[in-house]
């Protein structure tokens, strides 16, 4: 079993949406930051080393100073190195809504983001690995109040999970595109995009309530040029599975009073989060008091099940927001880290 890499990125404070530009305060009275330990502690503590904080350790901290380009080095450019080569792999961002998710995995103009920089380097590996030919295959798709929608199709809608022995578990009906180099996929990511926002009045609202899965299947075999005198070996089939995954906010939308379409929402998204958690759980706890893995309570689990766990590699990173008002989320999102260590 391949250990899971956690890692937190706190971000930059932004304007808050609701005013004129007017900036929150990073509060960094509450938080600090010493190499791969992150600690929290009351603002009404004088004393910042006092006992009643809270300090973690992860395998990586980042803090606002470090670009996507810095995160895609450290923690998946090796995940996508061993994708290429035949091994599955999985990429989570978890936080609550506007912590840098989405930011993490799309970036911006100036900083791509984990997807752009995947799928660069992805083509960049095959095309230096010459005594294979490639096929690459990726879907996109989005779990909203555990309902699966195509990304890529706006007509597939409400999609289910199969299971059969020739193609393991896989989403019946999930369109996929062939692609052969990298501006081809991002300009179907934004095809994908924008179906997102088909028929929506608030988009933001929807995309911090559902999940959505990036996939690139990938497949090789060996060529002709490599079979020489080792056909038996050189021919073999790989098969890898590569899912990035900006998940639904992760603050409690139960405990706020809300009511109808908003309480199904955040009861879906508790349970997901809550079995995702319990899943990396098992799974990190190294076989010792494994037992029973619970993919099946929720269908984020059950879609990436294949890609979690045995040689699967996988790296979560965990986003916080650096101002006060959100510290008590923060504390909620390192605790959910701690727990998938
Ligand atoms: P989420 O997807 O978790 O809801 P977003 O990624 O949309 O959050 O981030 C919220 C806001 O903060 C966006 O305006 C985004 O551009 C900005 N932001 C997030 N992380 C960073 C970062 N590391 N550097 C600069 N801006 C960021
Ligand atoms: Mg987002």
């Amino acid at each position: 079993m391949e250990k899971i890499c956690v890692a937190v990125r706190v971000r930059p404070p932004v304007p808050t949406s609701s005013d004129d530009g007017e900036w929150q305060t990073s509060n960094e009275r509450c938080w600090r930051i010493e190499d791969n330990r992150i600690s929290l502690h009351s603002p009404f503590d004088s004393n910042p080393a006092s006992n009643n904080a809270l300090s973690f350790a992860f395998d990586h901290v980042f803090d606002r100073s470090s670009s996507n380009g810095r995160i895609y080095g450290l923690l998946i450019k090796d995940i996508i190195t061993a994708a290429a080569r035949g091994f599955n792999g999985t990429v989570f961002a978890y936080g609550q809504t506007s912590s840098g998710k989405t930011y993490t995995m799309n970036g911006s103009e100036d900083d791509p983001g984990i997807i752009h920089l995947a799928i660069k380097d992805i083509f960049k590996n095959i095309q230096m690995m010459t005594d294979r030919e490639f096929l690459i295959r990726i879907s996109y798709m989005e779990i909203y109040n555990e309902e699966i929608n195509d990304l890529f199709c706006p007509d597939n809608q409400k999609l289910r999970i199969h299971e059969n022995l020739e193609r393991g578990i896989y989403v019946a009906g999930l369109r996929e595109e062939i692609v052969s180099n990298t501006e081809q996929v991002l300009n179907l990511i934004k095809v994908g995009e924008a179906n997102r926002h088909v028929g929506q009045t608030n988009a933001n609202v929807r995309s911090s309530r559902s999940h959505t899965i990036f996939r690139m299947v990938i497949e090789s075999r060996g060529n002709d040029a490599s079979c020489s005198g080792k056909s038996f070996t050189a021919d073999a089939v790989r098969v890898s599975v590569l899912n990035l995954v900006d998940l639904a906010g992760s603050e409690r939308i139960a405990k706020t009073g809300a009511e109808g379409e908003r309480l199904k929402e955040g009861k879906h998204i508790n349970k997901s989060l809550l079995t995702l958690g319990n899943v990396i759980n098992k799974l990190s706890d190294g076989g010792k008091q494994r037992g029973h893995i619970p993919y099946r309570d929720s269908k984020l689990t059950r879609i990436l099940q294949p890609a979690l766990g045995g040689n699967a590699k996988t790296s979560i990173i965990c986003t916080v927001a650096p101002e006060e008002v959100h510290i008590e989320e923060t504390k909620v999102t390192l605790k959910f880290a701690s727990r998938a260590k």
